[in-house]
């Protein structure tokens, strides 16, 4: 399998640190709102990534929740709440959403913030023993970048825009902050929000220090991959790096940085912020299946932005309900087709190009192999894909009696030879909101 890696930003074949066993983690939502589409865009990256690697290798997967973050304790102010019900409320959400898209890893470990206060607080005494971190006379503790003579490596950020002494505590980061972050924020007892470390006192961490203590409490000082959206490469991974390896004694912390790019509403990035944003309910709201989405997804490059329509989502419900009507016509499992699993496999191992990997399904789908083949072979294919082609039932639905009538005049047209006389009768079927099909077992008929 080769991967796009950000730190040397290029495709690089992927070799695991332990053979036969692969250690990822992906950075998880903040559970204080519903996830967007675009949220979960980079979650089924992360997905595909699992899975893909699956095939060859034993993979650990986790990912983080962060339940304490500003944008919660706001929340929880608002709504009159504990930071844990708004926390516990959405990550609940986010879980839902997650079964919905068929997200294969979220059956791993997910840590919470919350449950790792002792281990955060024991890392940051650690920092600042080792002299990379600094007290204020606050108790709020930041992390020195000058200390750290590698900051910028993930994000090419030059030396130049370093603004040494000068200190971010906001868990909202904007580009420019290339500054001393903070690892703990002292806060006052009982505060929302506050929790009490006896080597830290009263306080909570920061946004960065958590995936660093979450990764490596699980997963290993070293891990193989790390992924997220492009947006968390700086600061965010950058300050995960600084903190990972400067508590390790500078060796490396992440074999290969993966992210996705961004999904976007009329060119823009979908985000809470802009307002621009769909929910996953909304659209199954709407009578699209979740599935939809998840195709739509894997028809786009991960690294390529994406824009959203409402079109493009309605061609790939059609696309995926075909897919699933061929599958469900083909019967028994055989042999597959070598040459198609192996050219699928090649694409997916291209840096997950998965979009040429959908299209060597259609061809499939459309080769003269016999059904049970590739049936066969499209099993396989969808372990990777995730459209859950074999639990796919399709709704009974009720033909009214004019359709019924309409469709056998069009069959007596058909067989008789008059296509235009069929053709009419069709479009007939079509206006009154349905479509018939010829397959091999007879006609069928659906609602269009
Ligand atoms: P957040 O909950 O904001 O920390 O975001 C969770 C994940 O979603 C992160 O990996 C972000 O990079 C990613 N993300 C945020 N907005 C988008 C978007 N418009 N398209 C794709 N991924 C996004
Ligand atoms: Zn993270």
């Amino acid at each position: 399998m080769r991967i796009y890696n950000t730190l040397s930003r290029s495709v690089k074949e992927f070799k695991p640190i332990s053979e036969g066993q692969v250690y990822m983690y992906t950075c998880g939502p903040t559970v204080y709102d519903y996830m967007h589409i675009g949220n979960l865009r980079t979650f089924t990256l992360s997905d595909l990534l699992f899975r893909a690697l699956s095939i060859k290798y034993n993979v650990k997967s986790i990912q983080n929740i962060t339940d304490i973050d500003d944008k919660i304790i706001k929340r929880a102010e608002e709504a009159g709440q504990e930071v844990a019900e708004v926390a516990k409320e959405f990550t609940q959400y986010f879980l839902e959403d997650v079964n919905k898209l068929n997200i294969a890893w979220k059956m791993g470990e997910q840590p919470k913030v919350s449950d790792y206060i002792e281990q955060i607080s024991e890392y940051v005494s650690d920092l600042i023993n080792k002299g990379y971190a600094y007290s204020e006379p606050d108790g709020s503790v930041y992390f020195d970048i000058s200390k750290f003579k590698d900051y910028g490596k993930l994000s090419r950020i030059s030396a130049s825009s370093l603004k040494t002494g000068t200190r971010v505590l906001s868990d909202n980061y904007s580009k420019e902050d290339v500054q001393d972050f903070a690892l703990w924020k002292a806060v006052p007892q009982g505060e929302k929000g506050s929790f009490y470390s006896k080597r830290l006192g009263w306080g909570r961490p920061g946004w960065h220090i958590e995936c660093s203590v979450m990764s490596q409490s699980t997963l290993g000082n070293r891990i193989d991959i790390h992924a997220g959206g492009i947006d968390l490469i700086f600061p965010h991974h950058e300050n995960e790096i600084a903190q990972s390896e400067s508590k390790t004694g500078e060796k490396p912390f992440v074999n290969y940085w993966v992210h996705g790019a961004h999904l976007l509403v009329n060119g823009e990035k979908m985000s809470k912020s802009l307002g621009n944003f769909y929910k996953l309910r909304e659209i199954t709201g709407k009578g699209i299946d979740p599935l939809a989405l998840r195709y739509l997804y894997l028809q786009t490059h991960y690294r390529q932005e994406m824009n959203f329509t409402w079109e493009a989502l309605e061609g790939a419900q059609n696309a995926l309900n075909k897919l699933r009507r061929e599958f469900a016509s083909w019967e028994g499992e055989r042999v597959g087709c070598a040459e198609f699993e192996q050219r699928f496999m090649d694409a997916v191992g291209d840096d997950l190009n998965m979009p040429k990997a959908l299209s060597i399904v259609w061809e499939l789908v459309k080769s003269d192999y016999p059904g049970s083949a590739k049936k066969q072979s499209l099993l396989k294919m969808d372990e990777v894909l995730g459209l859950n082609l074999t639990n796919y039932k399709e709704e009974e639905i009720e033909v009214p009696p004019e359709i019924q009538e309409l469709a056998g005049k069009r069959e007596v047209f058909r067989k008789s030879g008059n296509y235009e006389g069929a053709d009419k009768v069709r479009a007939e079927i079509e206006e009154k909101g349905f479509m018939v099909e010829d397959s091999k077992d007879g006609i069928k008929i659906r609602k269009s």
